[in-house]
């Protein structure tokens, strides 16, 4: 017998109120415990094809290659880069935070050839650029936007960028990670031809899937592929196989079941709730938090107008210290908030309000601790300010 023992696995209970992943609902935490059962059991098959279902209603589209990838947020970003774009390629590809510039990153991989359009981390991309971009070069393939920049805390408008993209014959990608769920999004209505997410965002899931959409338009291109695939992982035409009921199911890969399960659960959560409703419940406790910082003399960093709920950036104050504040809030009340990304990094810090953890008693619990670390920090904030402004804007969007 080895004479070390190993400690019993007993992860502290938090509150993530980060970047992602957001709390779980315990209904969801239990699907995790369920019996685990083979990728072609027949009862499986039934939860794949609700599952499936489900993320039709929340992502709003009647495209029938519509699953989660099993994988995170990224595998999204990866297939529909490694899918739709291939060497010669050129894609437009909004860069106004760190998701941006990964989505870049990806095109490059693929060996297309990238317009980058930068605005400043904060703001939006504005449809003149994006209209320039487009009308610059012919025959441009694809346009892409981040809709919710979990780096910058702005959600950026895609109506009119994706009746740009019409115009223009291009394929309109969008990033939903941190909006499906959380912010409306309406994949079919805003003509968006194809869409990835993050289950450990606003979908309060574990991370480890990331639900995907294409529509035919977006697939018909796959057909016109000089090249394969560079990622067997993640070709969709595979992937189509096992997860559309009419294509036989083809075994790709083993199916993560427990997170499937898990998932599946959340998307009932989120129907039972009503997708409308929680949305609404997003905005009321975002602009909650927003009321309570601003009041206790904080700097909201991303564009007035243009602010997501589900994700605030709020500028650190001269002379407090960004870690040891985290580090306070994580230890002292049990609350994990996330540091700034790439140029924002000690900067900001990045309030998550997603799914699970978007509560009131959330916004009124970090408003309380972060008055009380900022006062030792030697800031100086009316005491009970921003309680009071945030329990104040709630009593007045609740009427
Ligand atoms: C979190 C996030 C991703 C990546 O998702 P992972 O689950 O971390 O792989 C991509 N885009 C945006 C906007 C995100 O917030």
């Amino acid at each position: 017998m080895p004479d070390i023992t190993y400690q019993e696995l007993k992860p502290p209970e938090r509150i993530l109120l980060g970047p992602g992943p957001s709390n779980i609902h315990p209904r969801v935490q239990r699907a995790l415990t369920a019996p685990l059962l083979g990728y072609l059991d027949p009862y499986f098959l039934t939860i794949m094809d609700d599952t499936m279902q489900l993320l039709r209603s929340l992502f709003r589209t009647k495209n029938e290659l519509t699953f989660p990838i099993s994988a995170t947020g990224m595998a999204g970003m990866e297939a529909s880069f490694s899918n739709f774009l291939e060497r010669g390629d050129v894609a437009v590809i909004g860069v106004n935070g760190f998701f941006g510039e990964r989505m870049v990153n990806n095109a490059l991989r693929c060996g297309a050839e990238v317009i980058p359009l930068h605005a400043e981390w904060g703001r939006i991309i504005e449809p003149e650029a994006i209209e320039a971009a487009l009308k610059s070069r012919p025959r441009i393939k694809l346009l892409a936007l981040v809709q919710a920049e979990t780096s910058t805390g702005v959600l950026q408008p895609l109506a009119e960028a994706s009746r740009l993209a019409k115009e223009y014959e291009a394929l309109f990608l969008v990033d939903a990670v941190t909006s499906l769920g959380g912010e409306e999004l309406a994949v079919d209505d805003w003509g968006i031809d194809i869409c990835y997410s993050g289950s450990q965002k606003c979908i309060s899931c574990p991370p480890g899937l990331s639900p995907f959409t294409a529509n035919q338009r977006a697939l018909d291109t796959l057909k016109a592929r000089s090249s394969q695939v560079p990622s067997f992982y993640l070709d969709l035409s595979l992937l189509a196989k096992y997860w559309l009921a009419g294509n036989g199911r083809v075994y790709h890969h083993t199916a993560p079941a427990l997170l499937v399960y898990a998932l599946h659960e959340a998307l009932v959560l989120i129907a039972e709730e009503g997708l409308q409703a929680r949305i609404q419940r997003h905005a009321r406790n975002g602009a909650a938090l927003h009321a309570g910082l601003e009041a206790m003399g904080l700097a909201l960093h991303a564009q007035p107008g243009h602010r997501l709920s589900t994700l605030t950036t709020v500028r650190i104050p001269q002379g407090v210290d960004d870690l040891r504040i985290r580090q306070r809030l994580l230890n002292e009340f049990g609350i994990e908030i996330g540091g700034g990304l790439g140029t924002l990094k000690g900067k900001v810090w990045r309030i998550g309000l997603m799914g699970h953890s978007s509560t009131e008693e959330n916004v009124l619990l970090l408003l309380s601790a972060l008055e009380k670390l900022l006062i030792d920090e030697g800031y100086s904030v009316e005491p009970g300010a921003g309680v009071a402004a945030a329990t104040q804007n709630l009593k007045k969007k609740a009427n």
